[in-house]
């Protein structure tokens, strides 16, 4: 199978990092509680532009800073073997060469990378057949046009409505069930 891979809150905990440059930031103390937003900028009351600005200026150090979630780098490796691995983060290029250096200081396997918004898109042109994210909105975009989304669990997506082609994961350990599932299917 060809496996499409998000970074942020799918293989690492972005929010941590975020909240605590964004408090630096803002002067606030929010913690994961009070997360309920994909878009963390909007808990701080940010208009798109000073979110761009403070993004810009912290944004090398909040993806420097961040740790993989629990058996996400095992699971990777294993997955490796018997697959193809493309990671498609929606990360500005600015943030390659940061995203790249994590990714080998943490040994994590895979075998292209791309930088994009348009998943969808990307995902059709590279004939990806399942992607792991925890956005909402990909979520439902894919399984609106048929392709399967295995969904890492966060508080800002448990109301995506149920699907067929939705595999709602807690945690990389449920990754692998799924991806049976899927390709079984
Ligand atoms: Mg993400």
């Amino acid at each position: 199978m060809h496996i499409g891979i998000d970074l942020d809150n799918t293989v690492l905990d972005a929010t941590t990092p975020h909240l605590h440059y964004y408090n630096i930031a803002s002067g606030l103390t929010l913690t994961a509680d009070d997360v309920d937003n994909f878009y963390l900028y909007k808990m701080y009351g940010w208009n798109k532009e000073e979110r761009e600005a403070i993004y810009h200026l912290y944004g090398r150090d909040i993806h420097w800073h961040s740790n993989p979630l629990p058996h996400a780098v095992e699971v990777l490796q294993q997955l490796y073997r018997q697959h193809r691995l493309s990671i498609i983060t929606a990360r500005p290029l600015l943030f390659r060469d940061v995203t790249l250096e994590w990714l080998a200081q943490h040994g994590i396997a895979y075998h292209d990378i791309a930088f994009v918004e348009d998943k969808l898109q990307q995902c059709a042109d590279s004939k990806v057949d399942v992607l792991i994210d925890d956005g909402p909105h990909y979520a439902e975009q894919f399984v609106q046009v048929g392709r399967p989304v295995i969904l890492m669990e966060q508080p800002y997506n448990l109301s995506v409505p149920s699907h067929d082609l939705l595999f709602r994961a807690t945690g990389w350990a449920d990754v692998q069930k799924h991806l049976t599932a899927i390709a079984e299917r």
